[in-house]
């Protein structure tokens, strides 16, 4: 490990720290915080610091409400700023009172994959890469989706109004600890694209939940609203998260062959194809929200189908041209809502399913999915990503698969609020409906 119980204790000391936000995730990927003063140290250390497990959504009922944190040493940092007194945090896994890992915990479900991929020897690493808006907030400070700003695509200042505002993020992140490998605008207006480097699965993860609130905090700071939201505005792209992965053995890539087909190994193919199989299952944990599913369609560089490619960026994977080191597939469905631990988790154990059933994609495409016909797809047999929120959730629901993966906690938890959330939906009458009929009826 990087840190000792003691190092912690005395970076806190030295680093005059006065308080240390013990934090964990939710079912959905919400960064939960329990603050406790350095005095307390000791003790969240020796794993003795309880939270109420009931007041969190989809954790336990009230009458086993007692849960315990425990620390990742390693996830230790000071954050770069102060406001009135130094803050740290510590990342804690949650346990429950029988000193078992809670099932309830998305951080525990991603280990237990990760476990089992160690077994059959790999090493998992992933890079994000997570899109998001900067807006103007309103005279009462409440996010609106307006922005002043007409740049596009790798457009430089004085256009790129948030650009300030992306340096600071940049420049906290990497005193935290983060190495940033590019950061531009994205094509829509006031979008924006950071990328940190590729860790292991868990790392990674952890990077997204501490990347989004370091993103919306120094967001407010420089008066600009950040949000996550996978399609904020119609008619422009949305926000997605792709998900850069790759196997490692003996310190080298495995996914990487340069005597085989178009230099990628056969592991890289069953894993890609075992995330194939398993992608519209999964949908409802990797593009969580109603809204997810306004960025599914065609002409935004969102995937809507099933399909391969070396190159193209329409298909659901995309082997990107870097070799060596950098051999990766990328997953490009999945948005900034999704609970990294948990889509991690599950296109984790699909890739590995593909690996031991030697599993195979089928042909890439070099065709731009969009323009291909529904009826030219059906007969090729490429499959539909789910088209909504209701059709995520049942097949969803039928999955034996994700139900074992996840687990029976989280799978029930998990789809029960899911299907709250598209019930609450579809009762509401939108301003496209009035737009639409009103007038008209
Ligand atoms: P794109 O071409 O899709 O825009 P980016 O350059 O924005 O890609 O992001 C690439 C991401 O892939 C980075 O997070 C980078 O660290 C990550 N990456 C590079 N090599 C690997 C690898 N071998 N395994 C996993 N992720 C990797
Ligand atoms: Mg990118
Ligand atoms: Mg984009
Ligand atoms: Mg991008
Ligand atoms: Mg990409």
């Amino acid at each position: 490990g990087r840190y000792t119980k003691q190092d912690i204790i005395d970076l806190v000391r030295e680093n005059d720290v006065q308080f240390i936000r013990l934090q964990f995730s939710d079912l959905f990927g919400a960064m939960k915080n329990v603050a406790i003063t350095a005095r307390q140290l000791e003790k969240a250390l020796d794993n003795k610091c309880t939270f109420d497990g009931s007041s969190v959504d989809g954790f336990v009922r009230i009458e086993e409400s007692d849960m315990y944190l425990y620390p990742d040493l390693d996830s230790f940092l000071i954050f770069p700023w102060s406001s009135g007194g130094r803050v740290a945090r510590l990342i804690c896994d949650v346990y429950g009172q029988d000193g078992m890992p809670f099932e309830g915990d998305p951080r525990n479900i991603l280990k237990r994959v990760m476990r089992e991929c160690k077994k059959m020897g790999y090493k998992f690493n992933v890079g994000p890469e997570c899109e998001f808006f900067l807006f103007h907030t309103d005279e009462e400070g409440q996010p609106t989706t307006l922005s002043h700003e007409k740049a596009g695509y790798f457009d430089v200042a004085p256009l790129d109004l948030g650009e300030s505002a992306r340096r600071d993020m940049i420049l906290n992140l990497e005193e935290m600890g983060f190495e940033i490998e590019a950061s531009h605008h994205e094509v829509a207006p006031a979008q924006h694209e950071i990328d940190f480097k590729y860790d292991n699965a868990l790392r990674t993860a952890d990077n997204i939940l501490t990347f989004k609130f370091v993103v919306k905090y120094i967001a407010k700071r420089h008066g600009l609203y950040a949000s996550f939201m996978p399609k904020p505005i119609t008619g422009v792209d949305g926000s997605g998260m792709h998900l850069n992965m790759s196997l490692w053995k003996d310190g080298k890539n495995i996914f990487a062959d340069s005597k085989n087909h178009i230099g990628v190994s056969d592991e890289a193919f069953y894993f890609m194809a075992g995330v194939m199989k398993h992608a519209r299952e999964m949908s409802l944990i990797t593009n969580p929200l109603v809204n997810s599913y306004k960025r599914i369609v065609p002409g935004y560089e969102a995937p809507v189908d099933v399909t391969w490619s070396p190159a193209n960026r329409s298909p659901l994977i995309r082997v990107p041209a870097a070799r060596g080191s950098g051999t990766r597939l990328e997953f490009r469905s999945p948005d900034p809502a999704a609970n990294p631990y948990l889509a991690l988790a599950v296109s984790l154990a699909s890739g590995l399913e593909g690996i031991r059933g030697k599993l195979t994609p089928g042909k890439g495409t070099s065709k731009n999915q969009y323009e291909m016909a529904e009826g030219e797809k059906k007969e090729a047999g490429i499959m539909m990503l789910p088209r909504d929120l209701k059709e995520a959730l049942d097949i969803f629901e039928n999955s034996d698969f994700i139900r074992k993966t996840l687990g029976n906690h989280i799978f029930t938890k998990y789809y029960e609020a899911k299907k709250k959330e598209w019930e609450s939906y579809q009762k509401f009458v939108s301003q496209w409906e009035i737009d639409e009929y009103l007038y008209k009826i």
